[in-house]
């Protein structure tokens, strides 16, 4: 297997947190991880991390930043060239085929790779972001901390191609087609990298 080159999409969000997770997770083994900002600094990578943050607010930089041939277009492009993707909150919102509870302001279009409906900020505001014990399939039975942060909820999976590894409450919190991994919650703040090991080895 080609050793995996990670990049972190840096326009928004917490994507400096994802850097250490995915150092944490190669036990520092020395493969390269990149932040992404621009098409070019997309080329070389392997495995893209799309992380939490404001999916209107990244969604509105990756069509804007350049204007011809955007970023959008790029991830797209690569991702039918095989690079895998690990959407993380906003991310997964990001990734999906459909969205509900659009801002009335700025409603923005999935990029479609993993073919779930998504409603944002789901759960409720930020007050009622919370922390909860998951079991994940095929995981090892430690528990994986779960941390909610005005997340959104995949509230349906619309096709069989899709796992789905982990639930709360019957909702889908973490699932994955042949090559998008797309989480609702934050395994990037946890000390525990079973996650972000699980997706390199995509
Ligand atoms: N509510 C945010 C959104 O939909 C996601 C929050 C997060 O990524 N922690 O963009």
């Amino acid at each position: 297997m080609q050793e995996p080159i990670v990049g972190v999409l840096a326009l928004q969000g917490d994507f400096r947190e994802h850097v250490l997770a995915v150092r944490r997770a190669m036990n520092d083994l020395n493969y390269p991880v990149t932040l992404v900002k621009t098409k070019k600094d997309i080329e070389p990578i392997t495995h893209l991390i799309i992380p939490g943050g404001e999916s209107t607010v990244m969604s509105k930089l990756s069509i804007v930043h350049q204007s011809e041939e955007n970023l959008r277009k790029k991830i797209i492009q690569k991702h039918s060239e095989g690079m895998k993707i690990f959407g993380v909150c906003a991310g997964v919102v990001l990734l999906s085929t459909e969205i509900e509870r659009q801002s009335e302001n700025d409603p923005f279009e999935g990029l479609g790779l993993i073919d779930i409906s998504t409603a944002r900020n789901a759960y409720g505001r930020q007050i009622d972001s919370f922390e909860v014990k998951l079991r994940i399939k095929d995981f090892n039975p430690k528990d994986f901390h779960g941390v909610f942060i005005r997340a959104p909820q995949i509230i349906s999976v619309n096709s069989p191609d899709i796992e789905v590894l982990s639930t709360h409450r019957d909702v889908t919190i973490l699932a994955r087609n042949e090559s998008v991994l797309a989480c609702t919650f934050h395994p990037e703040l946890t000390e525990d990298s079973r996650i972000h090991k699980y997706f390199l080895s995509m």
